[in-house]
């Protein structure tokens, strides 16, 4: 099983070394190999689905139940003061290889790591809009 042209299908079947911290029958978990802070570490499905738009949400739950023992673990051993979960969509939001994953990145005050979250406003009925248009979609 798994798409021999994907990296992240072959570290999950061991073809491709990895710095594994957890296995499980649908979850496999691995310090990213660029990482922002020292335990930054990749919590993936083992099969190959491209991203969060195309998982099955048997599976996504499953590889879900391992974000608190995973978190709780890299927080312990790391020192750390809390963490970033980031599940990265599409090249515009950054996502660069096409197998779906969670970034955990460990965090504490002063790590200069920082990132970008410039909030906007709404004009006046435009929340309205956007979410009848969201709302209309999901019942679609
Ligand atoms: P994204 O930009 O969300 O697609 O993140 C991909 C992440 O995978 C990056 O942070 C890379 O450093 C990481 N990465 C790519 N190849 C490997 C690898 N062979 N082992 C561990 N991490 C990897
Ligand atoms: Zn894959």
């Amino acid at each position: 099983m798994g798409d021999p042209s994907c990296i992240f299908c072959r570290i999950a079947a061991g073809d491709v070394p990895a710095a594994k911290v957890l296995d499980t029958a649908e979850a496999t978990a691995f310090l990213d190999i660029g990482p922002l802070a020292p335990g930054h570490t990749l919590l993936i499905p083992r099969q190959h689905y491209e991203s969060i738009l195309d998982v099955s949400p048997a599976i996504l739950a499953a590889v879900a139940a391992e974000l608190p023992r995973l978190a709780r673990a890299i927080i312990n051993a790391t020192g750390a003061e809390g963490l970033n979960v980031l599940l990265n969509t599409g090249a515009s939001a950054g996502q660069v290889v096409p197998h779906l994953h969670w970034h955990l990145i460990p965090r504490r005050a002063g790590d200069h790591l920082g990132f970008r979250w410039n909030a906007g406003r709404y004009a006046e009925g435009e929340s309205d809009a956007v979410r009848s248009a969201i709302v209309a979609a999901l019942n679609a």
